[in-house]
């Protein structure tokens, strides 16, 4: 029985996405709306052991048919898949809105559009790809990537449909079945991509969607020895579990993981431009992997910059997702927004001053006012520990080389953002910065065919144009003695 709903006039199924056919689970989990917490949007299939081995052994037969297609056949349907997001653009923002409360307009301007943008461009560098061919003393020589197996892809509950495109997409160009274990709290805009692959014509079992809580059915996933690629995206906490599981089997694993990422402001940039992407890391209320939370800022402009800065963010308007002047957007969760206030809380028993912010905006709904805070110490949680919400600290430096420490003086690495005009300034600190990717003067501008991924407990591995399809593959150099075969 087809167990779709309807919400608000989008047909939304509840169920995994294995064989090509809807598939139910008895036991559910509950999916709400943050913007209007008290609101229960969907009760989604959840599933289990039986569940995780059907989907294994249909990917088993869907790669044996999607690793014998040619390249070009795999990437003619992803581009298909393509089309489809672009023209279902509508449906995946309303869906992703309701069930995440990112900002609507951003949804459907960049965010979803973007999932469209993976699949195209992984299908391209597939094409594109050239193996190296050389010749050494004795021997012909040949790279040949060979399509690896059964990738399982696990994500966060952030930006999900992009996230989970951004991950599916190497593994498919790759020419490997995929198992797509998206995040409990927003769950639906993966559902909708199953449809959407259904309507592509990938062959059955290529791409499979299990839907579930991380710790039952993700667990059994990630352990399964049928299992050829893990790929994670999530906290470090649930990397540490998942790495485990896949060394069992020496099943190769990556993790793109949190951030603690700094800014830097030095003190000959435009301060207008620096404070205002200051106060942008504010978006999505903090819910982004890749947010300069640490902003260091040169002690000479210190004054002027938190003038400025604490003006800017009493303009934040507060409102729901759906309204485009909203700036600060709800929490996803009741929970995660509990987890947000901890911080706060104990950094002023810790003694850091709260600068603004720092409270509940409305007691039974998920807004946090946006919160900057003067850390007592480096040391502090604040400064040390991913908060993933809208709260940022405030640091000062005096020269580059103390930048550079702080900006390094974390367990993290995912990215680093620098302010100057100075060339010298951008090459040596930028350098400096130990993380997987360093913006100057700008942020958040991908190019998809680089390598992503972070330093220490930002991520193991890297997925991004070729390094992600070679992490799905298996390589291998194929050698032929000179003189040795006939025609
Ligand atoms: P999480 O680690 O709690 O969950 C992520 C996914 O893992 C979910 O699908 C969850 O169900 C699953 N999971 C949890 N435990 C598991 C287990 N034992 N076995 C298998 N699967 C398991 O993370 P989250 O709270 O959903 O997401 C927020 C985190 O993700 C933050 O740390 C954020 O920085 C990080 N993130 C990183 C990037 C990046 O590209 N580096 C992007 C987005 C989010």
């Amino acid at each position: 029985m087809s167990n779709r709903i309807s919400i608000k006039g989008v047909k939304v199924s509840m169920d995994h996405y294995i064989n090509g056919k809807r598939v139910s689970s008895e036991k559910k989990f509950t999916v709400i709306n943050p913007n209007n917490p008290s609101e229960v949007l969907a009760e989604v299939s959840r599933g289990d052991e039986e569940i995780a081995k059907l989907a294994v052994s249909a990917a088993r037969e869907g790669f044996n048919v999607w690793s014998e297609m040619s390249v070009d056949g795999r990437a003619s349907i992803m581009h298909r898949l393509a089309d489809l997001i672009e023209s279902n653009v509508d449906d995946i923002s309303l869906i992703e809105c309701l069930d995440m409360g990112m900002r609507h307009e951003s949804l459907r301007n960049r965010v979803i559009p973007r999932g469209a943008r993976n699949f195209r461009s992984y299908a391209d560098i597939a094409k594109e790809y050239k193996p190296r061919k050389w010749h050494s003393n004795t021997t012909k020589n040949e790279i040949q990537r060979m399509p690896s197996g059964i990738s399982v892809i696990i994500t966060p509950w952030n930006a999900p449909f992009m996230l989970s495109t951004w991950k599916c997409a190497p593994a498919l160009a790759a020419g490997n079945s995929v198992i797509l274990k998206p995040a409990e709290w927003s769950p639906l805009s993966a559902s909708l991509l199953g449809d959407l692959i259904d309507e592509a014509g990938f062959p059955a079992g290529v791409f499979n969607i299990v839907q579930g809580i991380g710790e039952e059915v993700g667990a059994i996933l990630v352990s399964d020895p049928n299992v050829n690629r893990v790929s994670f995206t999530g906290s470090p906490e649930a990397a540490r579990h998942i790495g485990k599981s896949a060394a069992e089997n020496i099943t190769p694993f990556t993790g793109e993981l949190g951030g603690k990422s700094p800014l830097i402001i030095f003190p000959d940039v435009d301060l207008e431009v620096a404070v205002a992407k200051a106060v942008g890391q504010f978006d999505d209320s903090g819910q982004i992997c890749l947010a300069g939370t640490r902003l260091l800022v040169h002690s000479s402009i210190k004054k002027e910059f938190l003038n400025r800065f604490l003006e800017l963010t009493a303009e934040q308007k507060l409102g729901s997702s759906f309204d485009d002047e909203t700036e600060i957007t709800p929490m996803i969760h009741p929970d995660h927004l509990q987890s947000v206030a901890g911080f706060v809380d104990r950094a002023r028993i810790n003694g850091d001053k709260v600068l603004c912010g720092g409270r509940v905006f409305k007691d039974d709904k998920l807004w946090y006012e946006p919160t900057l805070i003067e850390p007592v110490s480096n040391q502090s949680e604040v400064v040390q520990k991913e908060i993933f919400g809208p709260v940022l600290t405030l640091q000062t430096f005096d020269t580059e080389s103390e930048a550079i420490e702080l900006a390094n003086s974390t367990e993290y690495g995912l990215a680093g953002m620098l302010y100057t005009k100075n060339r010298g300034i951008a090459e040596r600190v930028g350098r400096a910065i130990r993380a997987g990717t360093v913006w100057v003067n700008c942020f958040l501008i991908r190019d998809l065919t680089a390598p992503f991924g972070g330093f220490g407990l930002s991520g193991i591995g890297r997925e991004g144009g070729d390094y992600g399809i070679d992490f799905h593959s298996d390589l291998k150099t194929f050698q032929i003695l000179d003189d040795s075969l006939s025609e």
